[in-house]
């Protein structure tokens, strides 16, 4: 018979509980730091998690999921790996000193943080350098493990693998290869298992996601001698793989001796029959076929029919289960009283994800199979799954009409760069290094109180236009006082950027306690994009020519872009994203041309996201920008050449992709620069980005104001490798989340610094002549 099980739950809770308990902790005086209302909040979790498994019907109880803040450094807490620059003892780590390495303190710095895979997950990247020694560690996974085995039923902890675990950090302080630190890792491993073994765990799940990636040889040989090593003292272990295809190491992982393996059968189904057909008589094949990356009901038929012909060859090696960590879906679907009734149907969150592993597992036995229950399941879903291939809600003729009727020309500016920068001078008359920002700025209490009234209803729609306005007349009268060039209305309005069109584009849908772990106690609410996309009405035009009827300056549209849109939404799994973003990109279109019309010629587009799209796998990569450079560029091509389009971008390694973001074809760009200490601008010594570029000479994340000379310093580091006719001076990115002291500080600094330095300018120029 299979075995139905999951690789992990969501650990934030369904309120958010872990956010709230978390940032309590943080509040408190450090003297009096009252730990147990967070070990009360930590113990409920795990209890309710456990519980759901159990109700659920799973054959194995996945526990060592449940992070304080994130499962990497979790881990490197139990191996004695955190970064010894905190000089923390290991084997005497408290949570305090845990969430210190998280987020710094006064004396040390906070760990650095990176996406997890392509997931919107961050983790903490590990350090090691050549005085790295793994030890003792916390006791906080055997107190879990025991919290658990006291209920009964099968145990299963899962844990971080050691090579992924290497793989995933960095090399500082002169370390030459950190997998020479494995064989000492393997000993805090060995620990760590066999006294999981002697708790009385009989599998531990370990997870290497790092299979899937581009893995150099020398790591994939690693895998080998190094389970062979564990396996020696551990419980059954089950490598989990996720993610993607891991059909290239076929053979690593059939020989391998760990007694099961688990392969991601959503990213890369074909995977499932590849490896299954000759597997290891003594092995455990997990199939992982619902979605743990996305919000969709999994079509049970279908499913069951691939798991039925897997059972075929597998028997009862067959495990069940989804595809990888359900952290990355909200937690539970019946908590959306709100959401539209049909849509309802068709999606699953986490609980409701439990319930599908363990249905298709007793749908394989032929009398479970037959049962009402399980029939009437099946029943339910396959209804579902119609409704949702055919119902009006979903396809919009329109959207099909223009789709099918976009050319080439659509995705490209009527006149090439220099042209249109010709035109452009001649009415936007800007001086030498334009000074401009990122579109938002301080996002006060009132403003988000009056955002909360009026959707709440608690204020009329009149005066809630009024106190948007006011705030627009605030901004607009701060930026002409700090002397900038080309404005912004600032984006009051707008909770978030991807949310905010979200609610207002058909085809989106906003969940009400949708959210999802983004990093630490930080969670996002992502829309779920689930039909054709289609632009109802202009969105931005009413605040955007509002701005501008109160300047002679001009001022810059906001838009988000369709790869963002993409990247942090739930994107629908019935047609490819590439031609999802095209429909927000024809959306948005609309948008920019109802813009211009209003008389709004500078309009940006952000795209923050454009990087963390990448694939994972490198062979992916030309595919994937080419539709999402043509996605932006249907977006934006639809302006006159005196219309400016500039695009925003931040917060990610841009160096590999420089060539795909001078194809976006923006008249200007404005990118993160001051943050990482102009490490981009490295790039243009041999890359030579054709339009105009404002590298970013403010780091916004700081409180700190920097001086005027700080950024005149950036600024001229810049010229260094950019023209000056092409030079942008403007922070690195949006500034809500600063306060207007501060803002007000910085940006007259900053406007003063391009003043200085275009006199320079002007007397090199002269001494030149
Ligand atoms: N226009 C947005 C803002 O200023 C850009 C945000 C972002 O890049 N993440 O807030
Ligand atoms: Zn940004």
């Amino acid at each position: 018979m299979a075995q139905a099980h999951v690789l992990g739950l969501p650990r934030i809770g369904a309120q958010r509980e872990l956010k709230f308990a978390v940032e309590a902790f943080w509040r408190s005086p450090m003297t009096s730091r009252d730990e147990a209302a967070l070990q009360d909040t930590g113990r409920d979790i795990r209890a309710a998690n456990r519980r759901a498994q159990r109700d659920a019907g799973l054959d194995w109880i996945t526990v060592g999921d449940f992070h304080w803040y994130d499962q990497v450094l979790s881990t490197l807490a139990l191996v004695g790996g955190f970064p010894e620059r905190f000089g923390f003892a290991a084997d005497a780590l408290t949570l305090a000193d845990y969430f210190t390495a998280a987020r710094g303190d006064a004396r040390h710095s906070a760990m650095e943080m990176t996406k997890w895979f392509d997931t919107n997950y961050h983790y903490l990247v590990p350090e090691y350098t050549p005085h790295t020694r793994f030890g003792e560690g916390t006791e906080w996974l055997f107190g879990e493990v025991e919290e658990a085995c006291a209920e009964g039923g099968n145990v299963k902890p899962v844990l971080l693998g050691p090579v992924s675990l290497l793989y995933l950090g960095k090399e500082k302080d002169g370390l030459a290869d950190r997998l020479s630190l494995l064989p000492d890792l393997l000993v805090q491993y060995a620990r760590v298992l066999r006294r999981l073994r002697s708790q009385g765990v009989a599998w531990v799940q370990i997870d290497e996601p790092v299979l899937a990636l581009d893995l150099p040889q020398a790591w994939r040989d690693a895998f080998a001698p190094a389970y062979a090593r564990l396996s020696a003292v551990a419980p059954s272990l089950l490598l989990a793989t996720y993610f993607g295809d891991v059909s290239e190491h076929a053979a690593l992982l059939r020989s391998l001796p760990v007694s099961g393996v688990h392969v991601d059968g959503v990213r890369a189904p074909a995977q499932l029959d590849t490896l299954a057909a000759q597997w290891p008589a003594d092995k455990v094949f997990s199939a992982g076929v619902v979605d743990g990356r996305n919000v969709w009901r999994t079509d049970l038929t279908r499913v069951r029919e691939s798991l039925v012909r897997l059972a075929q060859t597998l028997g009862d090696r067959l495990w069940v289960a989804s595809s990888c960590s359900l952290m990355h879906c909200p937690v539970d679907l019946t908590k959306e009283a709100r959401l539209d009734k049909e849509l309802r149907t068709w999606l699953a969150f986490a609980v409701q994800k439990l319930a599908e592993v363990a249905l298709l597992r007793r749908s394989l036995d032929v009398t479970e199979f037959a049962k009402p229950d399980v029939q009437a399941a099946f029943e339910a879903d396959a209804a579902a799954q119609r409704a949702r291939r055919t119902s009006p809600r979903i396809h919009n003729t329109v959207v099909h009409r223009r789709l099918a009727a976009l050319s080439d020309a659509h995705a490209r500016r009527p006149s090439p760069y220099a042209v249109r920068a010709k035109a452009q001078r001649a009415w936007l008359k800007l001086p030498l290094l334009p000074t401009t920002t990122i579109g938002s700025f301080p996002q006060t209490a009132e403003i988000r109180a009056a955002r909360a009234d009026f959707r709440r209803h608690a204020m009329s729609h009149l005066d809630y236009l009024e106190t948007m306005r006011a705030q627009i007349r605030l901004a607009i009268e701060k930026q002409e006082a700090y002397g900038l060039d080309v404005l912004v209305h600032g984006e009051a309005e707008r909770n978030d950027m991807v949310e905010y069109f979200g609610d207002l584009l058909w085809g989106f849908a906003l969940t009400e306690h949708g959210w999802v772990q983004s990093y630490g106690s930080r969670c996002v609410k992502p829309p779920v994009i689930y039909g054709d996309v289609y632009l109802p009405e202009p969105m931005t035009v009413t605040w955007s020519a509002y701005a501008q009827q109160l300047t002679d300056k001009p001022v810059k549209g906001m838009l988000t872009g369709p790869v963002t849109m993409l990247q942090w939404s739930f994107v629908r799994d019935d047609q490819p994203r590439e031609r999802t973003a095209l429909q927000i990109a024809l959306a948005l279109r609309e948008e920019v041309a109802a813009l211009e019309k209003a008389g709004v010629r500078v309009i940006q587009i952000d795209e923050p996201a454009l990087r963390e799209g990448l694939p994972l796998r490198e062979r992916e990569w030309p595919s994937y920008l080419d539709w999402a450079v043509r996605a932006f560029r249907v977006c934006s091509s639809g302006v006159a050449d005196d219309t400016q389009i500039h695009t925003h971008m931040c917060y990610s390694e841009f160096q590999d992709i420089l060539p795909s973001i001078a194809a976006l074809d923006a008249d200007v760009i404005s990118i993160e620069t001051a943050r990482s200490d102009m490490a981009l601008l490295g790039a243009f010594e041999t890359f030579a980005y054709p339009n105009e570029i404002g590298p970013g000479v403010y780091d916004i994340h700081s409180p700190r104001v920097p001086s005027q000379e700080a950024m005149e310093r950036l600024i001229e580091a810049a010229l260094a490798r950019i023209p000056a006719e092409r030079l942008w001076i403007n922070p690195d990115c949006g500034l809500k989340t600063r306060d207007w002291t501060q803002v007000d500080a910085a940006l007259t600094n900053m406007v003063s610094a391009a003043q200085a330095v275009r006199a320079r300018l002007v007397k090199r120029e002269a001494r030149a002549a």
